[in-house]
C-alpha cells in the first residue's frame, strides 16, 4: 500500500480510535494501522471507564457496551489476617463510571470510527515513523508498505516503543510504570456472584484492595463487577517488584491473596 492520508494512527486502543472517530467525522481522511487482529483484540485492563471526559467529548458513550455502572465502591486495607472495609454508594453512578471489557469498549469504538469513514488496517505493525530528508515525520513503514501522512497520531499505548526508537521520548522508568496480572471468573449465575458480594441486581461493585496482597510495596489489587464475572487483578510498581516474594511470571498467584471466599 502506497497511499496518501491526511493522518495515520497508530494503534486501535481506546487513544487512537477516539482520535479516529473524532477525525473522520471532521473529514479528514484517516487511517488506523493496528498489530492485532481487530480493534480491542490486543487491550486488556481491569474494567472501569470513568465517564466524564467521555460525556463531554463522545456523547456517543451512551450507546457503548456497558456491563454495570458502578454502584457501590469498597476499600480494603489489608493485613494478611484481617482487613478493614469502607464502603460508599456512588451518588450519580450513572455520571460517573461503568464497568465494560476492554476490548469490548475497543471494538465497538472501532465499528464508530469504521461508521465515520476511518480506514482501519489490522495484523499489521508499525515498524517505523519516517522521515523526511530535514527531519520532518512525513509517515510510517510497516513492511514493506510506506504510508506518508500530514499527519502522524502515536497511540501506541504506554510502552511507547516507536517514539523512543525516534528519540522523542526516553525509556520509561522503573518507578513510571507497573506490572499486573488479571483473571475473570465466571459465575454460571449472577444471581450467586451478586449475592456473595452483597450486590442488589445488576449493581456493580469497584473494589479496592490495598496492604497484604503486595505484601505492603507500591501498588495494590482490584476488583470489578462485569455482567456475570468479576476481574480480579493485582498491579505492583516495576521498581519494587524485586522487593515481591512472588517471582513475576507467578504474578497471579498473589491474587489468592484477595479474601478465597469469592472464588
Ligand atoms: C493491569 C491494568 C489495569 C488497568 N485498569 C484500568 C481500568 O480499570 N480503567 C481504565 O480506564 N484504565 C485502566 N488501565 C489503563 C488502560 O489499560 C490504558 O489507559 C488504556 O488501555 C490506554 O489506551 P491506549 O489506546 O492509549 O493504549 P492501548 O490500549 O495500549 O492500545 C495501544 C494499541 O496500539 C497497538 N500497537 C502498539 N504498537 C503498535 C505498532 N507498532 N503497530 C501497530 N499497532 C501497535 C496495540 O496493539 C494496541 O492495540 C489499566 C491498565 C493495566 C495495565
Amino acid at each position: 500500500m502506497s497511499t496518501k492520508f491526511d493522518v495515520v494512527v497508530v494503534g486501535a486502543g481506546p487513544a487512537g480510535l477516539a482520535a479516529a472517530y473524532k477525525l473522520a467525522s471532521a473529514g479528514f481522511k484517516v487511517l488506523v494501522v493496528e498489530r492485532g487482529r481487530e480493534p480491542g483484540s490486543k487491550q486488556v485492563y481491569g474494567g472501569r471507564i470513568y465517564t466524564y471526559w467521555l460525556e463531554k467529548y463522545l456523547p456517543e458513550i451512551k450507546g457503548a457496551p456497558i456491563d454495570r455502572w458502578v454502584r457501590k465502591e469498597r476499600v480494603s486495607l489489608m493485613t494478611e489476617e484481617e482487613a478493614t472495609t469502607l464502603e460508599f454508594g456512588v451518588v450519580r453512578p450513572e455520571k460517573t463510571s461503568f464497568v465494560s471489557p476492554l476490548a469490548s469498549f475497543a471494538a465497538w469504538l472501532g465499528k464508530l470510527a469504521a461508521s465515520a469513514g476511518a480506514k482501519i488496517v489490522t495484523e499489521a505493525v508499525v515498524d517505523e515513523l519516517m522521515r523526511d530528508d530535514k527531519g520532518r515525520f512525513i509517515g510510517i513503514r510497516s513492511g514493506s508498505d510506506k504510508i506518508t501522512a500530514d499527519y502522524i497520531v502515536d497511540a501506541e499505548g504506554v510502552n511507547r516503543l516507536l517514539l523512543e526508537r525516534a528519540g522523542i521520548v526516553p525509556r520509561l522508568k522503573p518507578e513510571l510504570v507497573a506490572v499486573g496480572a488479571k483473571e475473570v471468573l465466571k459465575f454460571e449465575n449472577r444471581k450467586v456472584m451478586e449475592d456473595r458480594l452483597g450486590l442488589s441486581e445488576d449493581e456493580g461493585l469497584a473494589w479496592a484492595f490495598a496492604g497484604w496482597p503486595t505484601e505492603y510495596l507500591p501498588g495494590g489489587a482490584f476488583l470489578y463487577t462485569y455482567k456475570d464475572s468479576i476481574a480480579l487483578g493485582i498491579v505492583l510498581y516495576l521498581s519494587a517488584w524485586e522487593k515481591l516474594s512472588t517471582p513475576v511470571y507467578d504474578l497471579s498467584s498473589a491474587l489468592g491473596r484477595i479474601p478465597t471466599w469469592l472464588r
